[in-house]
């Protein structure tokens, strides 16, 4: 193996020129490679390398070569090299956690609970994939017999954003192995390092050469998507990412009618009435609103709070936010880091100026933090929301929250429901009529009710509307690398 893979020990090795293709470490053709930077101090952490639209059809090749192979082998064995994966991943955890800190900012506790996450979906489909049943039915001809079985769908192509650098992946490649497909995976460009990272661990774990590999880009990303979604060899793409993106893949996916399943934005609401336990609906948002700096896709957007405990409520809650310490990942005791770019500080400052100047009264942060480096921004609390403010309809994805004043419960949902997207919601009330009557009524894929935090490798996760469709984890996130397969026999 060459000696300049990235390290799983230490940070200041992480100058790579090698991505993981057919079971070797493997330049860019060009030769070229892309910046990666600290979120947190801006600084150049390393390079990886840009590949092209030649470089990543060599990857799709290598996976289509081993896919038969692979296909072929027992539920059992397939088990058996992912759990192998997931224990190097437990082994490894730390210096997975301190890759994640350095290339995506997220504080080291975050970024240590994001890799036992991660780990997770090995072990639930290295469990999944022994797994996989079909159906004896009833058929309607004497003397014919009817049963179907479920097959792996082929290549896959699988996308991920940089906001959990390692759990989306795994994420993906967990059910996809379980399943007997082989994967193509182009790593985030902000964050490609925890991505090949893994490829050194999938390596170590004996995983055969071709079932897994791992292309990196930043400039070349649409170029190596385009491939992706065009190739008559891949046969299934799962995308994790913003709407707009997954509209232009699914686009391009539709000549070759590819499987697809699409995890997109959201822009949650979380809902507050006024028989909820004030502690733990604040304590809820805050763990909803405010992890990973607001940057995760089923965080909180829209926090609906009912009239008789909005102040109490955002009193509390500002005062929770304000005792947040913000910094860089790896300083000790820090609760918040930074936003991943520029791009994004851009954004969250312009949702706080826009509700300012329709109303909006900040009462907690607001400002931009210079002084901490580039990317920081104030944990924000906004009071007086309107629905003609920019936070109401575009999910921000940074800290800010902001407070909307609300009287009934058809109120409510209305407006809750007019999202175009649909991931995740939240509520918090103690009338259990209510906690069905609301999980029911909210257009999304998932419900939290009395509680900040949803996700779990045994749960599906996705989305509804323009959030998307597919479900990851769970029992369900096999069938989306799967085709089902009759086979019928006499009666004729
Ligand atoms: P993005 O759509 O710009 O990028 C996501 C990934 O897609 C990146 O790795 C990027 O390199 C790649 N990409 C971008 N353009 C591409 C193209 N033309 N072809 C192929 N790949 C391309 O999203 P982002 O702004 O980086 O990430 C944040 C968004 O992701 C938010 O909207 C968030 O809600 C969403 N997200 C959704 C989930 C979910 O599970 N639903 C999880 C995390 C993030």
């Amino acid at each position: 193996m060459s000696h300049n893979v990235p390290k799983l020990n230490d940070p200041s090795l992480l100058k790579t020129d090698v991505a993981y293709v057919n079971g070797a470490w493997v330049k860019a053709k060009s030769g070229k490679t892309f910046e990666v930077h600290d979120p947190s101090s801006g600084k150049l952490i390393g390079t990886a390398p840009e590949f092209d639209a030649e470089d990543t059809q060599k990857a799709i090749d290598a996976a289509a070569a081993a896919f038969l192979a692979f296909k072929t082998k027992t539920g059992r064995e397939r088990s058996k090299l992912l759990r192998k994966w997931y224990d190097l991943m437990v082994e490894n955890a730390e210096d997975i956690a301190k890759l994640i800190t350095w290339e995506n900012g997220k504080p080291l506790a975050d970024a240590k609970g994001e890799a036992a996450y991660a780990a997770s979906f090995f072990e639930w489909f290295s469990e999944e994939a022994p797994r996989v049943y079909g159906d004896t039915i009833p058929a309607s001809v004497p003397g014919n017999r009817v049963v179907t079985i479920k097959e792996p769908v082929g290549v896959c192509g699988l996308i991920t954003p940089w906001n959990f650098p390692a759990a989306m992946i795994t994420r993906k490649i967990g059910p996809a192995l379980a399943a007997g497909c082989t994967v193509v995976a182009k790593s985030p460009g902000e964050t490609p390092f925890t991505s090949l990272a893994l490829a050194e661990l999938a390596h170590r774990a004996g995983i055969p050469k071709g079932v897994v590999n791992i292309v990196s880009a930043l400039k070349n990303t649409a170029e190596v998507g385009e491939l992706l979604t065009t190739s008559p060899i891949v046969k299934k793409v799962s995308f994790t990412g913003s709407t707009g993106v997954g509209k232009l893949l699914m686009k391009q996916s539709s000549p070759t009618l590819k499987k697809l399943s699409f995890e997109l934005g959201g822009n949650a609401p979380f809902i507050v009435f006024d028989d909820a336990d004030l502690d733990l609906a604040v304590a809820g948002a805050i763990a909803s609103k405010f992890r990973s700096s607001g940057q995760t896709c089923v965080c909180a957007n829209r926090l609906f709070i009912q009239a008789g405990i909005y102040d109490k409520f955002a009193q509390a809650f500002a005062a929770k936010v304000k005792d947040f310490k913000v910094g860089g990942g790896y300083t000790e005791g820090v609760t918040h880091g930074p936003v991943i770019h520029e791009r994004a500080i851009s954004k969250v400052e312009a949702h706080v100026r826009d509700a300012e100047s329709k109303g909006g009264k900040v009462i907690q942060g607001g400002q931009k933090m210079p002084e901490l480096g580039p990317n920081f921004f104030q944990p924000t609390v906004i009071t007086g929301m309107t629905t003609e403010m920019a936070l109401a309809s575009e999910e921000t994805f940074g800290p800010v929250a902001g407070l909307f004043k609300f009287s009934t419960e058809e109120e409510v949902v209305k407006i809750a429901n007019s999202a175009e997207v649909g991931l995740a919601g939240y509520f918090f009330s103690k009338d259990i009529q209510r906690v069905f009557r609301i999980a029911e009524a909210l257009e999304v894929g998932m419900v939290g009710v009395n509680t900040g935090l949803i996700s779990d490798a045994a749960a599906p996760f996705g989305g509804v509307k323009e959030s998307g469709f597919g479900r990851e984890g769970s029992k369900y996130g096999i069938a989306e690398y799967q085709v089902i397969k009759m086979i019928t026999y006499g009666g004729m």
